[in-house]
């Protein structure tokens, strides 16, 4: 086990705060010193603020001096994806488009993790805007995968889950419209949590596919992520899609899986295309699983084969509403080639978004075009509704279901860049639980012959992640991933 304090679970770096053994200051050097080491060489960070976080840190110690912590993971360091506002910091969404804006709020989560003493450390590198799953989008550096410097960490939230995987950070926030949590969470070898819809507060999270994004925790281990879910859930009345629901007390429910007896296992999940070391990394799980007492039972969704072109009409669609904000005129980029105000909304835009951002913009205007409406965009509707509803009849017969997160593990740097469908296919596994509303969790279940990390995917229904959490606590608690770092 390494023992450096910056690869620490929260639980015991929060003891030893507590216990005066370290203190919040000495935990914020300790990251910063690590990401000054190691950054240059995976490309974590778009940007940070060293005396901010400094000052922060000053005010946890102040707090746990007293003996009155915020909470459990008061002096703890957190690093937000930089499309999460933060007040006074950039939000640049991996974009040239914004990339002199800074943010003049806070997001609700933001605002959360303040009020749990936690100590904001670094704007975390992504794809531009969150559409990718390599992080190679980023129109300002790719970032490195800490297990092998030449593969890609994932994406869209790849920045996230290497610096969480590197010990530049202890936690992290992501987002996922489509898997862009849990998909770098399984290259990187952490725990990443997809909320269900609803279930964190969207006020500050700039905007890619509104009915699919949420914000969720990323950490080397379930309880580190079941402790940073707490901070940020629940009812928002700045966000109208924020759902009010009882919230249990999530670390507290950890080690209740033994009452979740039925599990499911989808069989087009497992079909040809699946790396053969990951199937037979999700078979060892499965057997865990069923040797632990629980009863596994195949099932089928059958709407699988077309929740992947369901939600690049839907999710192009609502890109394409929602980046129509970036004019040159309220925020970021203004062209200076421009001459007049039609100049001024077409040049920005032309030298403002990257590639793959414009890609989605036209496919989601070509969706949304009068002519085209209802045989794609209302189309793509009503098949939500059906992979929906198949989603739920499964969930009449199983407590959760078990998937593997990716199809390969994590691959070189470059190798899909030019293949937009190739790189699409990356989200084949997850992107069901953002169609569907439901929470799904990525944690390590296997390490490849290559020595990269392998994902397992547990997804429960909607509102149920103390479920899934648990579940996944059941297995890390047997099996020694959370303790396995990347050599760099
Ligand atoms: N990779 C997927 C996409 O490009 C999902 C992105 C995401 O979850 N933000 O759309």
């Amino acid at each position: 086990m390494d023992d450096r304090i910056f690869f620490k679970p929260a639980h015991q770096l929060f003891a030893m705060l507590s216990g005066r053994e370290i203190s919040s200051v000495e935990l914020a050097k300790a990251v910063i010193e690590r990401t000054k080491q190691v950054d240059r060489e995976i490309g974590a960070f778009l940007s940070f603020d060293e005396a901010k976080t400094l000052k922060e840190a000053e005010e946890s110690d102040a707090r746990h001096k007293s003996g009155r912590p915020l909470s459990p993971l008061d002096g703890i360091p957190v690093g937000l994806k930089d499309l999460i506002a933060e007040k006074g910091q950039p939000l640049t969404c991996g974009s040239r488009i914004l990339e002199n804006f800074i943010s003049p709020y806070d997001a609700t989560v933001t605002e959360r993790l303040r009020a749990a003493g936690c100590v904001l450390w670094g704007r975390l590198n992504m794809d531009e805007f969150a559409m990718g799953s390599s992080n190679e989008n980023s129109a300002y550096k790719p970032v490195s995968n800490p297990w092998n410097l030449s593969c890609v960490p994932g994406g869209s939230s790849g920045g996230s889950a290497a610096s969480v995987a590197a010990g530049e950070t202890i936690l992290a926030l992501g987002s996922d419209t489509g898997g862009s949590i849990r998909q770098p969470a399984a290259f990187c070898g952490i725990c990443g949590l997809k909320p269900s819809y609803g279930a964190v507060s969207r006020y500050g999270l700039v905007a890619f596919a509104s009915s699919l994004d949420q914000i969720g925790p990323m950490g080397r281990s379930v309880e580190d992520i079941a402790a940073l879910f707490q901070v940020i859930v629940g009812v928002d009345r700045k966000d109208s899609s924020s759902f009010p629901f009882s919230l249990p007390d999530y670390s507290a429910e950890l080690p209740k899986f033994k009452s979740l007896k039925k599990l499911g296992v989808p069989v087009e999940y497992f079909q040809d295309g699946l790396d053969p070391e990951i199937r037979e990394a999700l078979e060892r799980a499965i057997e865990f699983y069923r040797s632990a007492g629980h009863e596994i039972v195949e099932v089928s969704l059958e709407m699988t084969k077309y929740v992947m072109p369901a939600y690049y009409v839907i999710a192009t669609a609502e890109a394409s509403s929602n980046l129509a904000r970036f004019d040159g005129v309220r925020y970021g980029l203004r062209s200076k080639a421009a001459k007049n105000a039609i100049d001024i909304f077409f040049k920005t835009r032309e030298e403002g978004f990257g590639e793959e951002v414009k890609r989605r913009i036209m496919l989601g205007t070509y969706v949304l075009s009068s002519e085209n409406f209802d045989s794609y965009y209302r189309r793509a509707q009503k098949v939500r509704t059906l992979i929906r509803n198949d989603f739920m009849r499964v969930f009449d017969e199983v407590n959760a279901i078990i998937a593997p997160v990716t199809p390969t593990v994590a691959f070189e740097l470059g190798k899909k860049k030019f293949d937009p469908l190739q790189m699409y296919l990356c989200d084949i596994f997850t992107v069901q639980a953002n169609m569907v509303g439901a929470c799904a969790i990525s944690i390590p279940c296997g390490m490849s012959s290559g020595n990269l990390p392998i994902g397992m995917q547990i997804l429960g229904k909607p509102f149920k992640e103390h479920e899934i959490l648990s579940l996944a606590y059941e297995f890390e608690s047997a099996h020694g991933y959370k303790d396995l770092h990347p050599n760099i």
